[in-house]
């Protein structure tokens, strides 16, 4: 706990790139404003960028009109944008330590996750990408009547992307990737509290040879740059990932401009269920993880962890231990399992789901306030005896707290794991296989892990039911989001068909 309240260690990177990114050129705003980014383990500021807004939005949008309707990369063969994205992975790889350094210093998390497991994993979303360029092809379709039909599947032109602070590169990754792979162009915007990572890692993809315009990086507010390219009328197609509220502002500006095709990855509230066949320690440390990796801040946290009545007891007393022994502190430091949350308003936040959770009658088993007095640090939080009904059941804290509920059936835990608005993930911890089985075919959401959690593979999809979403990305139906179907329709003059 000491190490939350002693000198933050110094981040061993430079930041080079702090403009926008328009036409592969970094330049001020047009406003020629600016805002500052923080660092989350003080609140101090890291530096200034440049603050985009509408004017800049018309600027990306025209390069990546132009970079799209005339330029080199849709045209090039599938082949050549392959070998581009492979270089780009390339890149990444060798300056691992410096990208993984400016994300620690800008979001928080630990340096050690961002080093050993999110640039890899940045690195193998970019190389699995680079395989599907030169494997779109369309198909040829048997019709009524001597005619041949084929379907073309073409890029959809220029994509908006928003993306959110909590993974800034891996969500980066996820809508950049498929959409350079099947050879549109993008605009970007990043999230206000996290603009670095980005535009370094976009410099090394101009390094690797995309051309000018295909990549435009926006830093800035979501009402003001965020909602100018969500209604562009010039935009065709609409990635976010983000809250639920704001996945409605979206969807609706981009109805009321020129209907362009909005996939979202919203918010959460997953159920994590311990059947009474599990095994307890195994399962303790799945759904401890499950909840608090990233600080908590995920949008798929096993935020519900249901226990069944015979392994209850043992299960809470075992998860408060846990919870204890979780390492918080500058993520910069070794062994560090949890750094800051990423920004006072988050943070103040996760203190009032806490203090209405203590209110409404859940038994606080540890943790419960903020960590040191510097910075975004919290305690790692542990409810038990919490009921559905209890808005920390109920609504998405996005934070280090974890909240324990009991069942005594299968039939009864179905019911309460589905009754959410939401539907993104579940976690079940069973060795019944017909248990798992049921389960599986019974929850409500876009991905259901047995006996893990959080396996985050470039193939496998990931979206979600109900208000968690629209669509999937990764995996080969994250290609369908970025691809237009042309019907081609030729008769056949001579039918020997
Ligand atoms: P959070 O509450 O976790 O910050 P948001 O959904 O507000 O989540 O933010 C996710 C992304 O959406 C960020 O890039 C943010 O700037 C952007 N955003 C926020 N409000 C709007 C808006 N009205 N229009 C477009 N984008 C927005």
């Amino acid at each position: 706990t000491a190490a939350a309240t002693e000198e933050p260690i110094k981040p061993t990177v430079n930041i080079e790139h702090t403009q926008l990114l328009i036409d592969g050129k970094f330049v001020n705003a047009a406003s020629g404003k600016t805002f500052p980014t923080l660092d989350p383990r003080t609140g101090e500021v890291i530096t200034h960028v440049a603050e985009g807004d509408a004017e800049d939005v018309n600027r990306a949008v025209s390069a990546a009109r132009k970079a799209f309707d005339l330029g080199p990369w849709p045209r090039m063969t599938a082949y050549e944008r392959s070998r581009i994205l492979l270089r780009f992975a390339d890149l990444i790889e060798k300056h691992n330590d410096e990208i993984a350094a400016l994300e620690t210093w800008d979001n928080g998390k630990p340096y050690e996750q961002s080093a050993q497991i999110e640039i890899p994993m940045l690195v193998r979303l970019f190389r699995y990408y680079a395989g599907w360029a030169d494997k779109i092809h369309g198909l040829t379709v048997p019709a009524d009547g001597p005619y041949h039909v084929q379907t073309l599947h073409e890029p959809i032109g220029v994509a908006g992307q928003i993306i959110p602070w909590n993974f800034p590169l891996l969500m980066f990754a996820w809508k950049v990737g498929p959409a350079l792979a099947c050879g549109n162009t993008i605009v970007l915007k990043t999230a206000e509290q996290t603009p670095l990572s980005a535009l370094y890692v976009a410099k090394l993809l101009h390094e690797a040879g995309v051309p000018d315009g295909v990549l435009n990086i926006l830093s800035g507010f979501g009402p003001t740059a965020g909602a100018a390219l969500a209604s562009h009328m010039d935009v065709d197609k609409l990635a976010f990932t983000g809250s639920t509220d704001t996945g409605k502002i979206v969807l609706e500006l981009a109805a009321r401009s020129n209907l362009k095709p909005v996939t979202l990855e919203l918010g959460g509230k997953s159920p994590f269920i311990v059947c009474e066949d599990a095994d307890v320690d195994q399962a303790v440390e799945q759904a401890h993880f499950a909840l608090f990796f990233n600080q908590g801040q995920c949008c798929c946290a096993g935020s519900r962890t249901f226990v069944h009545e015979r392994v209850y007891d043992e299960f809470i007393e075992k998860a408060k231990a846990r919870a204890l022994k979780r390492s918080v502190g500058d993520p910069f430091k070794g062994g560090i399992e949890q750094g800051p949350q990423i920004d006072s308003e988050q943070f103040e936040k996760i203190l009032k789901y806490i203090r209405s959770g203590v209110e409404s009658g859940a038994t606080l088993e540890t943790g419960g306030d903020r960590l040191g007095n510097k910075g975004f640090y919290i305690k790692p939080t542990v409810f038990s005896n919490v009921q559905d009904n209890m808005s920390i059941a109920k609504d998405e804290i996005f934070g280090p707290v974890q909240s324990i509920l009991k069942f005594r059936d299968l039939e009864e835990v179905i019911k309460r794991a589905n009754n959410t608005r939401y539907g993104l993930a579940a976690g079940v911890y069973t060795k019944s296989l017909d248990t798992a089985n049921i389960l599986t075919r019974s929850l409500r959401a876009g991905t259901v892990w047995i006996n893990c959690f959080d396996t985050f593979d470039a193939a496998i999809p990931f979206g979600g039911y109900k208000m968690s979403g629209i669509g999937r990305e990764k995996g080969i139906y994250s290609l369908n989001n970025y691809l237009q179907v042309k019907a081609v329709v030729t008769p056949l003059q001579n039918p020997t068909w």
